[in-house]
């Protein structure tokens, strides 16, 4: 799909307003519609309550917030803007987390975090694709929520292998240590921005890094959230 400034990025049709990248009506067809755990969102009975299987086995963070799960259109535009170079589509997709984190707001009355970190990606991994997708839609949402935002605030320190084939306690194994804190937190609220979580062991070993340094509580968001 060629980039034509003033269409939407989805159905092609003219903008009001070019910039969002995304025209009103596919907005609202990429948001997901039904009631997800505030928890860990996935898709769950009460919108306000953890699920059954947050209550049993409760993950590190606080709360999550999703636009939608891995499916089409959303999961197309996310795979151009992480494959094909095209990271103007960031603006687009930032703004959907930010529709996805106001209204999750409206209807549960939390406070937004004080910082946001991006999941970071190893050095010679970053260097070739040349960005990081996570950088790209924490400095727009910073910008715009007001949120502390420094790209360094958490570094990898060693590569980690592919996860998408690893059970989840090898993904466990393979994550231990991978992440530093380079800046203090102590008593913050933190966000930690990422475009999908599946399992969500990497959100996690960032969220116990957090809290292990005293962080008073940590949001994830992600553009999708999928098992
Ligand atoms: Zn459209
Ligand atoms: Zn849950």
């Amino acid at each position: 799909m060629l980039s034509v400034p003033g269409l939407c990025w989805l159905c092609r049709m003219p903008l009001t307003l070019g910039h969002w990248g995304i025209c009103s009506a596919c907005t609202r067809a990429a948001c997901r519609h039904v009631p997800l755990c505030p928890q860990c969102g996935l898709p769950a009975a009460h919108p306000t309550l953890p699920c059954g299987r947050c209550l049993r086995k409760p993950p590190p963070w606080q709360r999550l917030i999703t636009v939608n799960d891995y499916a089409p259109p959303l999961s197309s535009l996310i795979h151009q803007f992480k494959f094909a170079q095209q990271s103007e589509i960031a603006l687009a997709l930032s703004r959907l987390m930010l529709l996805a984190v106001l209204q999750a707001q409206r209807q549960a009355g939390f406070s937004l975090p004080d910082r946001l970190v991006g999941v970071p990606l190893w050095q010679r991994r970053h260097w070739r694709r040349g960005f990081n997708q996570s950088d790209l839609l924490c400095r727009p949402l910073a910008r715009w929520l007001n949120c502390a935002w420094n790209s360094q605030s958490v570094t990898r320190v060693r590569p980690t292998a592919t996860q998408h084939h690893l059970s989840a306690r090898l993904r466990k194994r393979n994550l231990k240590n991978a992440f530093r804190l380079e800046l203090p937190v102590k008593g913050l609220h933190m966000g930690i921005v990422d475009d999908v979580v599946t399992t969500g062991s990497t959100v996690a070993e960032i969220a116990q890094l957090l809290l292990r340094n005293g962080a008073a509580t940590v949001q994830v968001w992600c553009l999708c959230r999928t098992l």
